[in-house]
């Protein structure tokens, strides 16, 4: 894979030492057909409501030296920064945001800018690389290391607060993402198809992050992930570094890395996490290539996640190629039986970069980019249409999500997890353990070695590197 392409600039070795980057994630416009909001029409979820931090800027910010970033700025602030003077300008985007995108570009042409880079999983979608000066393919610090080098910092992770609003409740959060990239290669999502590569972040600065959000006193950690606990022995070591400081945590993971996992986790601070569901058709699963998570594994996970009175948040995806109404509706009634405490309907789009998109060129019925939101039918199918497909969202929306439910898993959960967990840490737990070296474990893995953690889970920065440089050769040849 190229990480950088150039489309209107000569390429140069280094940037000059000296130039400014500014990098930008697009606000999310609020004039933007949003599935969630334009579902959420009787505002069940107007009472819940968390940050987003904008991991990839951020790492990048965070690695190299005259770097800064502008999260989610509205067009104002963007231009106010523009008229201060800047050399570079990264935009990392969406599909959903390529009109945005081009109003910023119209807008940053009118200043002194020497480049303009893009990035992020919208820089697939047609017409878009030809809107920049250069365009990056990968994880963000490993993307623009050949321009930036002589400006790195370190394989860091930013610190990353945040707040969560419940009701009339906030709370603290911190941002953790130990592995960037998934194992499982489900043909219509980005990730894979984007960046294959996994990276991991070194232990060593996972427990330094963990013992500032410790010292900030954070309600939970939510672990970004796209796939938490994909690598067992690298995660089970973070999942034994937050039980120590007696942090709860959230994440987002699938059926293969819970089953018969959960109470374990459960005694360890683990709140509950977002999944995917997807289908209830095994025949559906498997074409998608979601690497043997089939239904019944997924049916057990659920219930495991309940009786342990973890919070779950199921995602599912209607207007399969083999979906009708008719399953729909009964997907629709099977998924509201289940008492998930929250299900996050979605309709399957063909994104950009996908398989998907290749396969559906000629069937592509909707060019809009601000519908490819998940939340729209922008393909035409067989026997659905795309305002059936739109109700059937709404109708899943409505019939499997209750504020009056969620509230009560949520109480029942603080009486039986967290309530313990937070006792149990305060009286009788241990201090988070002084390691020498950061790659050694301690009591949690009884017959792992040290070497093992380091060849087979942690990046740290010499073997970033190398990897890094060995990558670039074999993308020369
Ligand atoms: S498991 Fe999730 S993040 Fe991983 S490839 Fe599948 S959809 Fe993408």
């Amino acid at each position: 894979m190229d990480f950088i392409s150039i489309t209107n600039k000569e390429h140069v070795d280094t940037l000059p030492r000296d130039w400014d980057v500014l990098l930008v994630t697009p606000i999310v416009n609020p004039n933007t057909p949003n599935f969630i909001s334009k579902n959420d029409n009787k505002g069940k979820y107007r009472w819940i409501d968390a940050f987003h931090p904008a991991m990839g800027i951020r790492f990048i910010a965070e690695n190299y030296e005259g770097v800064r970033i502008l999260e989610y700025p509205t067009m104002d602030k963007f231009e106010n920064e523009l008229k201060k003077g800047v050399d570079v300008v990264g935009i990392s985007f969406l599909t959903i945001q390529m009109y945005d995108v081009e109003h910023m570009i119209d807008l940053i042409r009118k200043y002194d800018v020497k480049e303009i880079w893009g990035g992020g999983w919208g820089i697939e979608t047609p017409g878009a690389k030809e809107l920049f000066d250069r365009t990056f393919t990968g994880h963000g610090e490993q993307a623009v290391f050949p321009l930036l080098k002589d400006r790195w910092q370190g394989h860091k992770h930013p610190k990353l607060l945040g707040d969560a609003h419940m009701v009339k409740l906030s709370a603290k959060l911190g941002y953790l993402s130990s592995i960037r990239g998934c194992k499982y290669k489900c043909e219509y999502c980005p990730s894979p198809a984007m960046v294959p590569e996994m990276l991991s972040t070194p232990i060593s600065e996972i427990k330094k992050l963990l013992d500032y959000y410790l010292e900030k006193k954070v309600s939970a950690i939510i672990i970004y992930d796209e796939t938490f606990l994909q690598d067992k022995q690298y995660s089970e070591r973070i999942v034994e570094m937050l039980n120590e400081r007696g942090l709860l945590w959230f994440c987002l993971t699938s059926s293969t890395e819970l089953k018969g996992q959960v109470s374990k986790l459960r005694d360890k601070g683990f709140l509950g996490c977002l999944m995917g569901i997807e289908s209830l058709r095994d025949k559906t699963l498997l074409h998608h290539k979601r690497g043997g998570r089939l239904t019944s594994l997924n049916m057990d996970v659920i219930k495991e996640m309940k009786d342990n009175n973890c919070y779950l948040i199921g995602t599912y995806i209607f207007c399969h190629e083999l979906d009708t109404e008719k399953s729909m509706r009964e997907d629709i009634e099977k998924l509201a039986s289940m008492d998930i405490p929250a299900v996050m309907p979605t309709i399957l789009t063909p994104y950009p970069g996908t398989p998907p998109f290749e396969r559906y060129a000629d069937r592509i019925i909707d060019w809009d980019w601000t519908h490819w939101d998940d939340g729209h039918l922008v393909w035409r199918h067989n026997s659905i249409t795309p305002e059936v497909g739109k109700q059937v969202l709404s109708d899943c929306y409505d019939q499997c999500n209750s504020l009056s439910y969620n509230m009560k898993f949520v109480f029942k959960e603080a009486i039986h997890n967290v309530i313990p967990f937070k006792i149990k840490r305060k009286f009788f737990g241990k201090k988070p353990a002084v390691h020498t070296n950061p790659s050694i474990s301690n009591s949690f893995f009884t017959n792992l070695k040290e070497e093992d953690i380091y060849t087979n889970s942690i990046s740290d920065e010499q073997k970033y590197l190398k990897d890094l440089a060995n990558r670039m050769n074999s993308n020369k040849t």
